[in-house]
């Protein structure tokens, strides 16, 4: 998971703020991880969005 895609060189990963990225210092690679379960409190969760919807909807 951690390998370069392209030349299977280990990854170097730089942190900047909230932002990770992770690079390949041999070839130059660089992309940016999808990992959306460290991201946490990213809002509503789906629970909390289904009661809005229903209560909208139901109040009336
Ligand atoms: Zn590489």
């Amino acid at each position: 998971m951690n390998d370069c895609p392209r030349c299977q060189a280990p990854l170097e990963r730089l942190t900047m703020g909230e932002v990770t990225t992770i690079s390949c210092t041999r070839c130059g690679f660089a992309d940016v991880p999808v990992d959306h379960e460290s991201q946490g409190g990213e809002g509503e969760s789906w629970q909390d969005a289904f009661n809005r919807f229903y209560n909208h909807y139901s109040g009336h």
